[in-house]
């Protein structure tokens, strides 16, 4: 058999695990009372496929908004922080997502806790 391994541009992941030990909920529920509306995010990445910030780096906003209902804040501050508040996303939602409000909400808390 042909041990040879076409390259199509994609890897496997690594596995994923939650540390409950490590994730917190405290900027969810902080963000989450803020902007409700975080709780209407399907994770469908609509945002992230239209985000003007994706097309100059990884930036994705779906998955800034699921690390945030996980409790993983660990590297948070550097990826907010490469959205331009352009405001394309929050067209693009179907859901309907105050998303400029909602990035803002996590910025400012991030701050405010220094992580
Ligand atoms: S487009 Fe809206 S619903 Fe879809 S992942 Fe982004 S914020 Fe969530
Ligand atoms: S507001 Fe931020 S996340 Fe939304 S499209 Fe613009 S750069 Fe991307």
């Amino acid at each position: 058999m042909n041990e040879k391994k076409l390259a199509f541009g994609y890897t496997v992941s690594k596995d994923r695990q939650i540390d409950f030990d490590e994730a917190s909920l405290e900027l969810y529920n902080k963000v989450c009372a803020a902007e409700p509306s975080i709780r209407l995010c399907i994770s469908c990445g609509t945002c992230a496929a239209t985000c003007s910030a994706a097309k100059f780096s990884d930036f994705s906003l779906r998955k800034l908004i699921l690390q945030v209902r996980r409790g993983i804040t660990k590297g948070l501050q550097a990826e907010v922080s490469k959205c331009m508040l352009c405001g394309k996303c929050q067209l693009a939602c179907p859901r309907g997502v105050s998303t400029r409000a909602l990035i803002m909400q996590i910025n400012m808390n991030l701050q405010k806790t220094g992580k």
